[in-house]
């Protein structure tokens, strides 16, 4: 049994670059092998049953080895996506993996990527051609080996087309291409910029003159992965540098809220530029105890008021419900109450109306805000929580009469796996922030990062705190956050982050 290889192009860092039919693909491998350079968020598109094999940092594992992987688990009927940055058949050995497999005859197909050819010039707002400047770019790469014959570089040659050049793996060798061009005639004063990391929160960039350029990288310390743009088409990015101008660009930021709920609060920071770390501490898994849940599916239809206390008591509650029924009708006429904006905006996504919003939190104001809305003496309620929750929501309502079903519909457990190697980075270098939206955040980073001695590893890191119940949590380790939020709602938080940074 055979099935098809899919060399899959991951784009050139940010993460959303990625095809539609990339991410189709990676949702159903059973198999992700993955370089380096494609971002390792993507592997969370992937089931987190699947096989994951990292080529490692400098490509560690040789390409004779990552080639007979593939072909023994194709072989093995598994469904192999290899992901590699930016695209596959541009300087990443694509042309060699797609000949080996037709080789073995193994049916394989080529999903193009977004170049960092012309996504990193787009970030650096660096337009590659331009009518006022140039009708022609060129590619080339700079560490091309120059005793082989049938590649090396002609710099010669190259030093006289016209347009703009974009050189690839070009940071360790660029003293000597760099000069290798002045010397066959380029011009020394030619604008040139070199830009690491481009397209990620971590894109860092310099310029100068083909002259200058070795001298700047070296002393601003550019690593690979990075590009290098030639010509005067560079002058452009004084004046269309959107990437970097936006307000959080350069700060890193660790969220510490759970993978399903970090999206949108990641997301928003990650637009305003940060350099986002998305550092789950916590995950929902379905309670042990499952016959409350089946009994109170069963009986969806006798329910007065469904009631969400959570975003992932929601997203728990459908992912139930939808293994159980076809039709959405089944969950009955119950009306849906949700108490805080992040819940009833979750349950709004889904197209249902949402009842009623308590404004404030605790149990006794949710059943006052219950009893204005109507008597509720023998109203049936169902409401649907984490596993270990506070019992003063039930009490407060079975006080005022309401039959209260209290269903364990998701528990919270440590995470403790780091796919997107946001842990290590964290770890290694230290982040400007690191946000906390809850009391139990706080916890839970606290277990598995030792936030003392963290902050003492990276002294600059300053704590963000959502409101004054967080900010409590944070002072029990006796440290005291640099910012609360005067919203205690994740835009909040945002909304100070921005002024901090200001
Ligand atoms: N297939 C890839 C290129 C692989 S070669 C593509 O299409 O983009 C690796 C080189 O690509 C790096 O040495 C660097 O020159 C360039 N590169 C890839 N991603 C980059 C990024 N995010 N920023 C800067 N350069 C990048």
């Amino acid at each position: 049994m055979k099935s098809t290889v899919y060399l899959v192009g991951a784009g050139p860092g940010d993460a959303r670059l990625l095809t539609l039919r990339g991410a189709e693909l990676l949702r159903r491998a059973d198999v992700v092998i993955y370089d380096a350079l494609a971002n390792p968020e993507l592997l969370r598109l992937a089931p987190p049953t699947a096989e994951f094999v990292s080529r490692g940092k400098n490509m560690s594992m040789p390409q004779a080895e990552i080639t007979a992987l593939i072909i023994q688990r194709a072989r093995a009927g598994k469904t192999v996506v290899r992901l590699k940055g930016g695209d596959p058949f541009v300087f990443g050995r694509g042309g060699e993996e797609a000949e080996a497999l037709a080789a073995e005859k193994i049916p394989f197909e080529i999903v193009p990527g977004v170049s960092s050819i012309t996504a990193v010039p787009n970030y650096a707002g660096i337009p590659l051609t331009h009518r006022e400047h140039c009708s022609s770019f060129t590619v080339f790469t700079g560490h091309s080996d120059s005793t082989e014959q049938a590649t090396a570089l002609r710099y010669d040659q190259i030093a006289k087309i016209p347009g703009t050049k974009v050189v690839l793996m070009g940071t360790e060798r660029l003293e000597e291409w760099s000069q290798s061009l002045i010397a066959n005639g380029m011009s020394a004063q030619t604008p040139i910029a070199v830009i690491h990391r481009g397209t990620t929160g971590r894109q860092k960039a310099v310029t100068g003159t083909l002259a200058t350029i070795a001298a700047l990288a070296a002393k601003e310390k550019i690593a690979p992965p990075a590009l290098t743009i030639l010509g005067d088409v560079v002058k452009l990015r004084g004046k269309l540098n959107w990437f970097e101008n936006r307000p959080l660009f350069g700060r890193r930021i660790v969220v510490t809220r759970r993978t399903e709920q970090a999206g949108s609060f990641a997301h928003r920071l990650a637009e305003l530029g940060a350099d986002v770390l998305e550092v789950p501490t916590i995950k929902i898994t379905t309670p042990l105890e499952k016959d409350a849940i089946v009994d109170c599916l069963l009986e969806l239809n006798s329910y007065d008021w469904l009631v969400f206390t959570s975003a992932n008591g929601v997203t728990m509650f459908f992912d139930i419900f939808f293994r159980r029924f076809q039709d959405l009708r089944d969950l009955g006429g119950a009306r849906i109450a949700a108490v805080g904006p992040a819940t009833a905006a979750k349950l709004r996504e889904l197209h249902l109306q949402v009842d009623l919003t308590p404004e404030e939190f605790t149990g006794r104001k949710i059943a006052e805000a219950f009893k204005k809305y109507q008597d509720i003496e023998n109203v049936k309620m169902c409401l649907l929580r984490a596993e270990v929750a506070n019992r003063d929501l039930p009490d407060a309502l079975a006080e005022l009469g309401a039959i209260v079903d209290d269903i364990a519909i998701y528990k919270t457990v440590p995470e403790t796996e780091d796919h997107g190697g946001a842990c290590e980075r964290l770890l290694e270098e230290g982040a400007d922030w690191v946000t906390f939206t809850s009391s139990s955040t706080v916890e839970h980073f606290h277990a598995r990062f030792d936030l003392p001695k963290l902050i003492k590893k990276f002294p600059a890191l300053k704590i963000a705190s959502i409101g004054p119940e967080t900010s409590k949590a944070i002072a029990a380790l006796k440290l005291k956050p640099a910012l609360e939020a005067k919203e205690h709602t994740t835009d909040g938080l945002i909304a100070a982050l921005l002024k901090a940074a200001k």
